[in-house]
């Protein structure tokens, strides 16, 4: 019987046999583990064990809570192979490219680890005679976290760093696709000495998020997936009387304009189109040159490129991409590809049929290229999320924004151009949460906070950074004044004024 990947509840991995299912290996195609699906249930028992670390751990100082995240940063480091291995075999992205996201995630650990510095409140003295004011910011109480299969590592550590160090305890449920990498970090944290029951992790599916999103002892729920859950997961939160974020789904453009640096743009969008199989929420999905002269030259420059990308297993430093998640995912990618070609469009570099000479079973889909994509093709409304780069021809700028507004996605967006008034007015008119000027994934440092605009983002707050800090507290303003012999006042019946 292969290994099963099992829940972390107060401090414990728990392996249940009962209710399993595959977790495979899309480099090869194999199973290689099976993965315990919690319920309600369990997800009681990880609530139960956060509520009862709540009492100690809210009231634990904040620094002694970011000492434990500095000793956790450097046992992410330590684990750097092993962590990165563990994504690789169940996620399929290159060793390199999970190198990145365990750092971008660290990242995120290293701002956390500036609690009492973030915690720190504000303060106002004489707000009235002898009377000072101030905030506080205060836990929430359990909080939990539900997270998506393209960065099992990185998506986890946007959230419980930050909630934990603010006094929160935490229930994580992580996607049921490569759950081990998560379940891997969730113990060392653990060994960097966090209190059991502070951070708990639940496998499963629908079952285990359906019983976070009821659970009354669940104060708030952050979300990250795509757009049909993270709408659902909004809507039944709130519903619920939870504070909710959601971040959803994206379709990302780039504009490129007639003056671009031609060799920037082709690079740029070899990496942030192709890169992790396309299977990133800010990838460059669509391409839209601003007159046929550019869009010919870069689409010439880009068969080019093409030729040289490398697809294949994890392990190998080598390669440029590997294989996209799951079997049912691939014939999804390859329907959006065939789809656009039924419906008008030009495949200039066609991955839809790539076999990997060693691995003929992993989920390889290799780099597409479609020209004369219009937007009533269903492969542009959709999140395709392969290694697909679509590109749309217009006459203006102006003709590109309006396409990138109507869109119902606002994550990510970037523009090429040597022209910085064009660049100005793009990034204060574009209806879209994250924008890059010449710089193809524009994902906001730790320090800032990301989310996208429209049907990208569920909620008020952005994810990690200041928003992480508010979302994860609430706000306590105390009055206060000590009265002294000498300022006695009568009873004032109107609003207390100045
Ligand atoms: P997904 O929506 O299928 O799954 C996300 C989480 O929701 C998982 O934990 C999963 O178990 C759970 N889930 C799935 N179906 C459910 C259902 N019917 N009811 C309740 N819970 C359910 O997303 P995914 O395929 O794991 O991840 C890819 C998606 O995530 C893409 O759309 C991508 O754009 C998006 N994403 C967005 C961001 C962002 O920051 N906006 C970041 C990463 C990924």
């Amino acid at each position: 019987m292969s290994q099963i990947v099992g829940h972390f509840i107060n401090g414990e991995v728990v392996v249940d046999e009962s209710n399993t299912q595959p977790v495979f290996n899309p480099s090869t195609g194999e199973i290689s583990k099976q993965v315990s699906l919690g319920g309600a249930k369990t997800i009681d028992e990880a609530v139960a064990s956060a509520k009862a670390a709540f009492p100690s751990w809210s009231k634990t100082p904040p620094l002694k809570r970011a000492r434990i995240m500095f000793k956790f940063k450097e046992l992410l480091e330590q684990n750097t192979a092993e962590i990165c291995r563990l994504i690789g075999e169940e996620h399929g992205k290159i060793i390199h490219d999970a190198a990145g996201e365990l750092q971008r995630g660290i990242e995120n650990v290293e701002y956390a680890c500036g609690a009492p510095e973030l915690l720190k409140g504000e303060h106002s003295r004489n707000v009235g005679p002898n009377i000072d004011s101030w905030s506080e910011f205060h836990p929430l109480g359990v909080v939990a976290g539900i997270t998506p299969f393209n960065f099992p590592v990185m998506v986890p550590l946007w959230m419980f760093p930050m909630a934990i160090v603010c006094g929160n305890t935490f229930v994580l449920k992580p996607s049921e696709r490569d759950p081990s990498a998560t379940l891997y970090i969730a113990q060392l944290l653990k060994e960097a000495g966090l209190p059991d029951g502070v951070l708990n992790v639940v496998n499963g599916g629908k079952e285990a998020v359906d019983a976070i999103l009821v659970n009354k002892d669940i104060q708030a729920v952050s979300f990250v997936g795509s757009t049909p859950i993270a709408e659902y997961i909004y809507r039944t939160a709130t519903a619920n009387g939870k504070r909710c974020q959601a971040l959803g789904g994206a379709k990302n453009h780039a504009i490129v304009l007639p003056d671009a640096d031609l060799d920037n743009v082709v690079n740029s969008l070899l990496g942030a189109a192709f890169g992790s199989s396309g299977e990133r929420c800010m990838a460059l999905s669509v391409a839209v040159a601003v007159g046929d002269e550019i869009a010919d030259k870069m689409i010439a420059a880009l068969k080019d490129a093409m030729a040289n990308l490398k697809v294949g297993i994890h392990s190998d430093k080598q390669n440029d991409f590997g294989p996209v998640i799951t079997a049912e995912h691939k014939t999804k990618v390859i329907g959006h590809i065939k789809s656009a070609e039924q419906q008008g469009a030009t495949i200039c570099v066609d991955g839809s049929d790539l076999v990997h000479t060693d691995y003929e079973n992993g989920f390889y889909v290799g780099a597409t290229l479609i020209d004369g994509v219009t937007k009533d093709m269903s492969s542009y409304q959709a999140e395709i999320f392969g290694p697909v780069l679509q590109v749309m021809r217009v006459k203006t700028m102006q003709e590109a924004m309006e396409l990138i507004n109507e869109h119902e996605y606002g994550n990510g967006t970037c523009i090429y151009t040597r022209d910085g008034e064009a660049a100005r007015y793009f990034a204060d008119n574009i209806q879209v949460g994250m924008v890059g000027i010449n710089i193809p994934l524009p994902v906001p440092v730790a320090y800032q906070s990301f989310g996208g605009w429209k049907r990208s983002l569920f909620g008020d707050l952005f994810m990690y950074g200041p928003d992480g800090v508010r979302f994860f507290t609430r706000r306590k303003t105390i009055t206060q004044r000590w009265p002294t012999a000498q300022i006695r006042e009568g009873a004032q019946f109107s609003m207390p004024t100045l």
